[in-house]
């Protein structure tokens, strides 16, 4: 039997107004946007936890540090593609991938499509193999009050043959 390898990833950025919102690499219409280093992609960064996880690779922070001007306002699907080179170093494919992003708005549901579309091709594999889904929190906590975004992932890794 091939070796396969499960990790999951967790996310979070705060919320501001004015700001660009961008998850899972597609700009959302919406007039607060993620405080971050990066273009503050919650999404893709709880799935390159999750692939750095499944590789115990450790964690973004340690590979794309926040202090560093290299990853300043840097795009997150470059994040992302780094990623998966180290996933094909490592000798695995990415079996599949489910992402939930947390927020009380806007609604997911207009972009979940070009989302799964936009990740297909930087994960290397097909539509059907990427979940994205979205909840709100019912005007709980952090992400209920609209402070911020969550986004967990999950991954599969299978062993290359
Ligand atoms: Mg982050």
């Amino acid at each position: 039997m091939s070796d396969i390898r499960i990790g999951q990833g967790y996310d979070v950025h705060k919320l501001a107004e004015g700001e660009a919102l961008i998850l899972c690499g597609i700009k959302i219409d919406y007039h607060k946007g993620t405080i971050a280093h990066s273009d503050g992609d919650v999404a893709i960064h709880a799935l390159c936890d999750a692939i750095l996880g499944a590789l115990a690779l450790g964690d973004i922070g340690q590979h794309f540090p926040d202090t560093s001007d290299k990853f300043k306002n840097i795009d997150s699907t470059i994040l992302l593609t780094e990623v998966m080179k180290m996933i094909n170093t490592h000798g695995y494919i990415l079996g599949n991938a489910d992402i939930t992003l947390a927020l009380e708005e806007p609604k997911m549901r207009p972009y979940i499509m070009a989302m799964r579309a936009r990740l297909a091709p930087l994960l290397g594999t097909d539509i059907s193999r990427i979940s994205i889904k979205a909840t709100t929190t019912e005007h709980l906590g952090f992400t209920g009050r609209g402070e911020g975004i969550a986004a967990y992932a999950s991954v599969l890794l299978l062993e290359r043959l």
